[in-house]
């Protein structure tokens, strides 16, 4: 460990040399309250932050622990994941931004969403937390700026780090604020399975986000604040909010229904992301759904390896088996129907779709098609005659946002309606409706237990090394994941929420293919891996120290290793 005052003259050397020669300042440098480990410095001052890996470590007592008593997993989850937010902040505020080229000047870390994650950009340990960021150590063209480079890292970092982790500066009931949501809607979901529940969404929740794209809640009026029907609402004692009110969706099938613009989707997307937990302000914090919560949607053009989707659709055309189905371009059907097996086999016990991103033919198929098209020309069995036996045989429940087919009444517990964003349940009336119109659509399901075949990947088709010979794993963003030769298409995961979980996924491939041993099934790889993950941190399963991964459940593993294009998966003893 080299005196922090080093790094001054150091760089002074340095001035006006080429990139390179910032590699000569690897290695430990001891501040007044931190230490900083420059771990890994990027070739040039283009490169991505997470490509330079910069690690102030300061003492346990330095940092606030107000609440952390007791130490759990969740609270150290909590507790990261607000340190990362108020360095974030304070990079934001006194970091003096870009200056030269590329990246020069920038003093960031990964950038935290809504949702309270395990994260390694701040790691707590027994004695210590550890930041880790990303320096753009400046350059004009790949001239060394030593000027700048001195006060980034001997006046900004250092006001960085005390106004983001010393124990004056913070304010501790944001803190706890933070601490109790997390702990609370951690409670919230442990009390679904109890209360027979697949999830809730608490009275005054705002769910509506700032724009498409963006996960950030909706400040502008005019809002309305969700309210839970009489009929389904449910009252629970948290630990800390206390005792709250709110909407219980029971197992299932429940319809969400309404008119256009009226908030269904809007709804569903809060339920899509009640797996994780959210920050105080976000409006969804005692939003929650059971952990096993899948989003399905059809995606055309996606590829599809092995998969048993033949309770869906047999017979295609030129006697494809569907009961190992594979394309390299699925149909939106097809993509559909895989993504609900790929579901089952992975382990959700509960299904999301939203009539926004699903195929009409695959969720319904209405009296005058049944009279036009004969059954035995149409190998789909419609989504419809196979939600009720889902739920039946494998306890799987389903949640569905459909505006336009009534036809769903008939197979649903419980239908919601929204009218100007108000839930209202119109289960009896819908029943009624289903009851005076009898539908003249015939029940189609064949006959055929709901058994999907799992899979067995094989670690051999798995290669992370690219067309130029070098390993190359890397999140292009949220919805790409570069992987060796492939691009891995991740944009149907619509429950992954960070670039950061992506990164991570890429590394847990990887990491993974020491458990495919021929044997072990896909979810069962998927759920060593995470298991883990959750044991060693999120560095357990990343070949180098970083600062960019952020946690995710096994079933986005599982289900991103059936987007790589290429992998090998063995049908395990189905004997079809
Ligand atoms: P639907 O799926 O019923 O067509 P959406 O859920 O897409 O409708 O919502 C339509 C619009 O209304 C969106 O712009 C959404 O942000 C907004 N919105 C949804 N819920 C609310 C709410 N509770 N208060 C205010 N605006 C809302
Ligand atoms: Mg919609």
């Amino acid at each position: 460990m080299k005196p922090a005052i080093r790094l001054k003259h150091t760089l002074a050397a340095l001035d006006g040399r080429d990139y390179t020669h910032y590699q000569t300042l690897l290695g430990g440098y001891a501040f007044e309250r931190f230490r900083l480990i420059v771990q890994q410095v990027p070739k040039d001052p283009f490169a991505p932050p997470h490509a330079g890996v910069y690690r102030i470590q300061v003492r346990r007592d330095d940092v606030p622990v107000v609440g952390l008593e007791g130490d759990t997993a969740l609270g150290r989850t909590a507790f990261a994941d607000f340190l990362a937010r108020r360095f974030m902040d304070a990079c934001r505020r006194i970091a003096k931004g870009r200056r030269g080229t590329g990246r020069s000047g920038l003093i960031t870390i990964e950038p935290p969403g809504q949702a309270i994650l395990a994260r390694n950009s701040v790691v707590v340990l027994d004695a210590a937390v550890e930041v880790r960021c990303f320096i753009g150590l400046p350059a004009h063209g790949r001239r060394i700026d030593a000027n700048a480079a001195q006060a980034m890292l001997l006046e900004e970092l250092p006001a960085i780090v005390d106004e983001a982790l010393s124990r004056e500066k913070t304010d501790s009931r944001a803190l706890t604020r933070h601490l109790d949501a997390a702990a609370d809607a951690e409670a919230l979901r442990a009390l679904l399975e109890p209360l027979g529940l697949v999830a809730f969404v608490a009275d005054g929740a705002s769910l509506p986000r700032e724009s498409g794209p963006s996960d950030r809640p909706q400040l502008a009026a005019p809002l309305v604040p969700f309210r839970a029907p009489p009929s389904l609402s449910i009252t629970v004692d948290l630990p800390h909010a206390g005792r709250i009110t709110g909407l219980g969706i029971p197992k299932g099938v429940t319809l969400i229904t309404g008119g256009g613009f009226h908030g269904k989707s809007t709804l569903l997307r809060a339920l899509e992301l009640g797996i994780y937990n959210h920050i105080p302000g976000d409006g969804r914090e005692r939003c929650v759904s059971h952990h096993q919560t899948v989003k399905v949607r059809a995606y055309a053009g996606r590829a599809v390896v092995n998969t048993d989707i033949g309770m869906f659709i047999d017979r295609l055309p030129f006697g494809t088996d569907t009961r190992a189905f594979s394309t390299e371009n699925a149909s939106g059907s097809t993509s559909q129907a895989a993504a609900i097996v790929e579901a089952i086999e992975a382990g959700a016990r509960v299904l999301l779709m939203d009539e926004d991103t699903c195929a009409t033919n695959f969720m319904v198929r209405d009296n005058k098609m049944q009279q036009l098209v004969r059954r035995d020309d149409e190998p789909i069995t419609a989504f419809i005659d196979r939600v009720r036996q889902l739920y039946r045989e494998q306890g799987i429940s389903t949640v569905l946002v459909l505006g336009g087919v009534g036809d769903y009444f008939d197979v649903a517990d419980h239908v919601i309606q929204m009218v100007d964003y108000q839930a209202v349940d119109v289960t009896l009336r819908a029943h009624q409706i289903a009851a005076a119109c009898p539908v003249r659509r015939k029940d189609e399901g064949r006959v055929m237990p709901f058994r999907p075949c799992p899979r067995i990947p094989l670690a051999d088709s798995i290669d992370p090394v690219n067309a130029f010979g070098k390993r190359s794993i890397r999140a292009q963003d949220r919805q790409r994941l570069i992987f060796g030769r492939q691009v891995i298409d991740l944009a149907d995961l619509e429950q992954l929420t960070e670039t950061a979980q992506t990164h991570a996924i890429g590394s847990a491939i990887e990491y993974g293919k020491p458990y495919m041993d021929r044997h072990t099934p896909l979810r069962a790889v998927a759920e060593r891996v995470v298991a883990d993950m959750a044991e060693k941190g999120l560095d357990g399963i990343s070949d180098r120290i970083c600062g960019h991964l952020a946690g995710f459940r096994a079933l986005e593993l599982a289900f991103a290793l059936n987007r790589l294009r290429g992998i090998q998966m063995i049908q395990e003893g189905c004997g079809s």
